[in-house]
C-alpha cells in the first residue's frame, strides 16, 4: 500500500467516523418540561437535575427529536414543549 492510499484510507474512516457521531447524536437534546434544562442525549440524566421533572427527548405531540435545544416549541408540529408555555391550556398530554 502506497503512503498516498494510507493517507487516504485513514481520512475515509475519520471521515465516516465523524459522519456517524455528528448524523446520529450530536443535535439532539433531552430538555426539562418544566424549567430550561437542558442535555445532549447521550449524557446520562433522565431527569432534570434542577427541578426533579422527566427530561423529554421527542415532541410529545408527534415524536419528533428535539434538535434545538432553546427551542420553546415543536418546530414539526407546533405545539409547546414546555408546560409552563400553556397557561391557557392545562388539560394534561394523553
Ligand atoms: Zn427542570
Ligand atoms: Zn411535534
Amino acid at each position: 500500500m502506497s503512503l498516498y492510499s494510507a493517507a487516504a484510507k485513514t481520512r475515509d474512516v475519520l471521515k465516516n467516523f465523524i459522519d456517524r457521531i455528528s448524523m446520529k447524536d450530536k443535535h439532539k437534546y433531552r430538555i426539562c418540561p418544566e424549567c430550561d434544562f437542558f442535555c445532549n442525549v447521550k449524557e446520562k440524566y433522565k431527569f432534570c437535575p434542577k427541578c426533579g421533572t422527566q427530561l423529554i427527548e421527542k415532541c410529545p405531540s408527534c415524536g419528533e427529536a428535539i434538535d434545538n435545544p432553546f427551542s420553546k416549541f415543536c418546530g414539526v408540529c407546533g405545539e409547546p414543549y414546555r408546560t409552563n408555555n400553556k397557561k391557557t391550556d392545562l388539560k394534561e398530554i394523553k
